[in-house]
């Protein structure tokens, strides 16, 4: 198994119950998982348990082999070699495009940076925005920008947290099968959370429903037919 989450519990604070509760997941290499749920189902507390950004009561996270997080054990966010790409604070707006990318990028020569940078953006396709600002491209390409981001320092695992949910629906449907293709060319295990099961049908390999922090049901989606 390439990403194991055993039995997590979290519980805010000033919570009179856990938001998570025995949540459970494997992943294989190179998977996309949608996890689907309500508002306040615990999607996003889920994702920041994974990145590292709160501490669990229980339970056990491994990436790639690595423990994460145990009873013992607490890796910290910059070293759990995830890559992020949330909805709101994608990009850093006083930044370039090719800034924006590089800030990820350590333990790399200028030169290896550069290369980086170039592949990353001839894979989203916008090599000749490389000089731009956040605010001079359209929604999509900022949403590229940012996958393109969090995939230059070649994360072992990817989270979404609501991707597509700042962009108009013709564009939602269009950058959701780019980034699907994107992420299979790449072949990156991914996680995304959304409360849309049209896009979790269609960018999965399988959906998570969750429901007050508990899994209520995992499935496998079925590969559209061809006719
Ligand atoms: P989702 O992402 O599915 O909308 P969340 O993970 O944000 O759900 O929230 C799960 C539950 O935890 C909800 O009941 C929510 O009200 C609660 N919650 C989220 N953030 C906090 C917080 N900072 N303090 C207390 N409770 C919180
Ligand atoms: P995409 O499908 O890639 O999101 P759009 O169809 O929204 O692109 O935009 C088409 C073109 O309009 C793009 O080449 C982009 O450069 C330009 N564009 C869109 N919004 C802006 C903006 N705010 N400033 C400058 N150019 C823009």
């Amino acid at each position: 198994m390439f990403v194991q989450i055993e039995d997590l519990v979290y519980q805010y604070r000033n919570a009179s119950e856990p938001a998570i509760k025995n949540f459970s997941l494997q992943l294989n290499e190179g998977e996309i998982i949608a996890i689907l749920g309500e508002s306040g189902s615990g999607k996003s507390t889920i994702l920041r348990l994974l990145a590292g950004l709160e501490t669990p009561k229980s339970g056990m996270i491994i990436i790639n082999g690595q423990k994460m997080v145990d009873d013992h054990t607490f890796i910290p966010p910059e070293k759990r070699g995830i890559g992020m790409v949330f909805q709101d604070y994608a990009l850093f707006p006083h930044m370039t495009v090719e800034n924006n990318i590089k800030f990820g990028l350590r333990h790399m020569t200028s030169k290896q940076k550069q290369k980086r940078i170039e592949e990353m953006l001839e894979l989203v396709n916008l090599l000749d925005y490389k000089k731009r600002y956040p605010y001079e491209l359209s929604g999509g390409q900022q949403q590229r920008v940012a996958l393109a981001r969090a995939l230059a320092p070649a994360p072992s695992l990817l989270l979404f947290d609501e991707p597509f949910s700042n962009l108009d629906a013709s564009l939602q449907m269009k950058i959701r099968d780019e980034l699907k293709q994107i992420l299979k060319q790449t072949k990156s295990t991914s996680i995304f959370v959304t409360h849309d099961q049209v896009d979790a049908a269609a960018l999965a390999d399988r959906t998570v429903l969750i429901e007050k922090g508990v899994v209520k049901n995992i499935s496998k989606v079925e590969p559209p037919k061809s006719y």
